[in-house]
């Protein structure tokens, strides 16, 4: 039954092209690859044939078997270079194979034949040996192709009969001679080699239908991922034009720009101003992460001074530190702190680090904001005296949409997104992003970037950095 399956299998790869591009281009690579493990066997074999037998015939089988090997090399690179559309070509370079199989099959089988020829008598151990060995080799490393397999056992098992059947024609010799006994023992190899080049086949043919399987699998996560990625981008794009006018009459009643706001509406009219400004920042977030996932966001890499990034980022988050009563510190570098990066993006992340250390600080406490260099490297780190985060919670601090504390224990909300975006922005730069923590008493985040050079900054055609002191 399962030689049946095998040789339907050797048909079809012959008529079918399904599968036949992997199964030559595997064939021809480990081919290549095994090259000097063959070529050391050959000449091992010659050697020894040499040295016992016809010098002259097995050095002139040498060279016919190497010729063998310089077909299978040129066959390589042809299909190598085929690109598996033309069909054609196919065709031929597994003909090519089927013709280069043939030949060594038959080089191989000669040279030993003639060496158990040369043998005067009986008991051919060293070329059934020589045999054993070719087609235990082909059987391991040859079962991409069942028919090309086939093909080379067949030419090898004709030899093997020969063999057994020569010392049975040279001697006659009666049934219960050990002569007979060598012939059935042969015949009990043949079956051995067939059954393990079966298995190594059946193995190769599993391992081809499970590569089958995952590439399946891979295309369907890919378009599942498309579909996601081009829905969150289009619903967010869809919510975020109508929500940004809300937010902004939102905000205008609020401010009072549209005249007086009755008493007993203001409560509900500022937790409806908060809400938009919170379904915006989600919007900005979801959007941020997909452009990022797709690849789409684009970084403008320039030189950045990086005091001056501190400085401008708490300035921006001064607000919603006097909101939340926060006093924020900042301790700059003495030396050229500089980097290559993205100013806006860079301004995100550090927004997102102060705002974090505000919003999970209690009223009055203070933040700390540093600037260090250390040789090439310079770190930013942002400290604060606040809740801090549990061990073994990096996970979900730097996860999407997760959040290591309840949302109802909260005083502001978030979106459980801002540290992986933050953290995405941060490895674009080749830059790295940690904290250390401790639950009660505070947590202190920081970034590490490659410190920019003079010298790179003279190759940006900058002015050079005059150092502080
Ligand atoms: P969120 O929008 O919830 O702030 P982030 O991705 O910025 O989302 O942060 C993820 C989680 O990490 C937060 O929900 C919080 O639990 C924890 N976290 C971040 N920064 C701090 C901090 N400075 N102190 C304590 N916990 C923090």
């Amino acid at each position: 039954m399962v030689g049946l399956k095998a040789l339907w299998s050797a048909r079809s790869e012959w008529f079918n092209p399904e599968g036949r591009e992997q199964r030559i281009k595997d064939y021809m690579v480990l081919t290549n690859q095994l090259i000097w493990k063959r070529q050391a066997s050959f000449f091992a074999v010659a050697v020894l044939a040499a040295l016992y037998y016809d010098p002259v015939w097995a050095l002139t089988c040498y060279v016919i078997v190497s010729f063998a090997e310089i077909l299978d090399q040129r066959l390589g690179r042809q299909s190598e270079a085929w690109d598996g559309k033309d069909t054609v070509l196919g065709r031929k370079i597994l003909k090519r194979i089927a013709f280069n199989t043939a030949f060594s099959a038959t080089a191989i089988s000669l040279f030993i034949v003639s060496i158990a020829v040369q043998q005067t008598t009986g008991g051919h151990f060293t070329p059934l040996f020589f045999l054993f060995s070719a087609a235990l080799f082909a059987a391991m490393y040859n079962s991409q192709m069942i028919a090309i397999l086939a093909l080379r056992l067949s030419i090898y098992g004709i030899a093997f009969i020969f063999i057994a059947f020569l010392d049975v024609i040279r001697f006659r010799p009666p049934l219960n001679s050990h002569i007979w006994l060598e012939f059935f023992t042969i015949t009990l190899v043949l079956y051995f080699v067939a059954d393990t080049s079966l298995k190594f086949y059946l193995g190769y043919q599993e391992r081809l239908g499970q590569m089958k399987l995952l590439k399946e699998e891979n295309e369907r996560t890919k378009a599942a991922l498309e579909v996601k990625s081009q829905f969150l981008s289009t619903v967010s794009h869809e919510l975020r034009t109508p929500l940004t006018s809300i937010k902004a009459s939102l905000d205008l009643a609020n401010n009072g720009a549209l005249g007086d706001v009755p008493e007993h509406l203001k409560p509900v009219m500022a937790i409806a101003g908060k809400n938009a400004k919170r379904l915006a920042n989600l919007i900005d977030d979801l959007l941020d992460l997909q452009k990022i996932e797709s690849g789409e966001m684009a970084f403008r890499f320039e030189p950045v001074n990086v005091n001056e990034l501190v400085a401008e980022a708490v300035e921006a988050t001064s607000g919603f530190a006097s909101k939340l009563r926060i006093h924020v510190t900042t301790v700059p570098c003495a030396a050229d702190g500089r980097i290559m990066g993205d100013r806006s993006r860079l301004m995100q992340v550090m927004q997102n680090l102060l705002s974090n250390a505000m919003k999970f600080s209690s009223e009055g406490s203070e933040v700390e904001v540093r600037v260090e260099t250390f040789g090439s490297r310079i770190r930013i780190s942002v400290e604060d005296q606040g809740v801090g985060i549990p061990k073994d919670a990096k996970d979900r601090v730097f996860g999407k949409f997760t959040q290591v504390d309840s949302s109802d224990n909260r005083k502001v909300g978030g979106t459980g997104l801002g540290l992986n975006i933050s953290k995405q922005i941060v490895e674009r730069h080749k830059a790295t992003i940690d904290y250390v923590s401790e639950l009660g008493s505070g947590s202190t985040f920081f970034l590490e970037f490659d410190r920019l050079k003079e010298s790179d900054g003279a190759r940006a055609g900058l002015e050079p950095v005059a150092k502080v002191a």
